[in-house]
């Protein structure tokens, strides 16, 4: 008998949401047992939803919408794209350099196959949001991660960046603000990744999906407002910010000195015609979404949601003996640091895996993020304060007495 396997350009590719501690979940709930789920970043199941405006106005698109469109998208998302960029500080955007998706995930895969060859390397962080890994490796390329720094806030150790520039590097790749660890990087610490771009003539990838999910009346910046000299490429979407993420509505913006990237520009275009457009009813939204009052702010600012989530979930993790953490500046993940003496852990991904075995709670380890020590894991609470509550307290208790075998 002939066998199929997977491909091999999947070999070096670590890239698996379903792994043996979902897998395990999935058993359970077959087994009628119900699970917390607290490890995707997915608000709809949460009790969030869009905007109504929102609903109706795409409802009242998708007879109009059943065409292909231009493969960059429709007018309509792609100006208010640029006027967005205005509103950002990034300069010189023009109409065609603007492409929408079928979510930022489209487009991060796409950006990675038309820019590099094999052995090509991207740095990228560590923790990071591991499809920017898995897209890298998949397309030729090595991801080489530089490490966050949770002393400071999480931010990018911009040493450890530098000493993993090599001749083979193309690209530097932010998550502003951070999944998993929440961070909101700051005007000088982008300023010095602009810097080490300059001076090493690289790439710049800024994933900015959550930029309008920030705290505490803080600014989010746009990488790619303080590098018009550099070329950029700027992701953002409305998964997040709307709560659509099943809508599939993201796009990406290329800014900076266009003439250093023509033979870019073409691979991204041509990989952009071969998939022929994005969602078009998805794409309708996209003016409504990015005009007028942004219903989003009402849920991070104090009583809001997500903000008394986040004030809850930092307090209570950080109240059991054990667990630290940096306190979220953005989004919706926190991603706590676990004593591993103490528990005598040695294999995160074990202990996520004795903890939905014992108490049905379902998070992720650190290495889903390309974390190499087993001392952290990412909690996302968008679940309601009830169920943190419950799920917090099911981790004290399991922690009281832990001991990894
Ligand atoms: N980038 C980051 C940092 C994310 O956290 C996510 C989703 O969780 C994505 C991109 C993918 O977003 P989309 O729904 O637009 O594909």
């Amino acid at each position: 008998m002939r066998y199929f396997e997977k491909s091999s350009k999947l070999d070096n590719v670590l890239y698996d949401v379903r792994g043996p501690v979902v897998e395990e979940a999935s058993r359970m709930e077959e087994n009628g047992m119900e699970i917390m789920k607290l490890n995707i970043g997915n608000p709809a199941p949460f009790g969030f939803s869009a905007p109504e405006e929102v609903i109706l106005d795409m409802m009242s698109s998708v007879r109009a919408s059943q065409g292909y469109s231009d493969s960059r998208g429709i007018f309509s998302a792609r100006k208010a794209i640029m006027q967005y960029c205005q509103l950002k500080g990034i300069r010189g955007v023009t109409m065609n350099d603007i492409y929408t998706g079928n979510g930022v995930s489209e487009l991060i895969n796409l950006c990675m196959q038309a820019l590099l060859n094999d052995g090509d390397e991207v740095l990228i962080p560590a923790p990071d949001y591991p499809l920017w890994t898995g897209t890298t490796n998949l397309a030729g390329g090595k991801a080489v991660h530089y490490i966050c720094d949770e002393q400071a806030c999480w931010y990018p150790d911009i040493g450890d960046m530098k000493k993993k520039i090599t001749d083979r590097t193309k690209a530097i790749v932010i998550i502003n603000p951070n999944n998993p660890t929440g961070a909101l990087y700051p005007r000088a610490v982008l300023e010095q990744i602009v810097d080490l771009a300059r001076e090493h003539d690289l790439i710049l990838f800024s994933d900015e999906i959550y930029d309008r999910l920030v705290f505490d009346g803080q600014e989010h910046i746009s990488l790619a407002s303080l590098a018009p000299d550099r070329f950029c490429v700027t992701f953002n979407g409305l998964s997040k910010s709307h709560m659509v993420a099943g809508f599939r509505a993201g796009w990406m913006v290329l800014s900076g000195p266009k003439e250093q990237a023509q033979g870019y520009m073409e691979g991204i275009r041509m990989l952009s015609n071969m998939r022929l457009c994005s969602n078009v009813p998805a794409q309708s939204i996209i003016q409504t979404c990015l005009g007028g009052y942004q219903s989003v702010r009402e849920y991070v600012r104090p009583g809001g949601r997500i903000y008394e989530q986040r004030e809850f979930i930092y307090k209570a993790l950080t109240d059991i003996p054990g667990i630290t953490a940096v306190k979220p500046q953005a989004a919706f993940y926190i991603f706590p640091k676990i004593d591993v003496k103490k528990f005598n852990i040695t294999n995160d991904e074990q202990f996520a895996l004795d903890f939905l075995k014992s108490k049905r709670v379902l998070l992720v380890s650190g290495g889903g993020f390309n974390w190499k020590k087993p001392d952290h894991f990412r909690i996302v609470y968008l679940p309601c304060l009830e169920d943190l509550e419950k799920a917090v307290g099911r981790l004290r208790d399991f922690l009281h007495g832990y001991w990894q075998k």
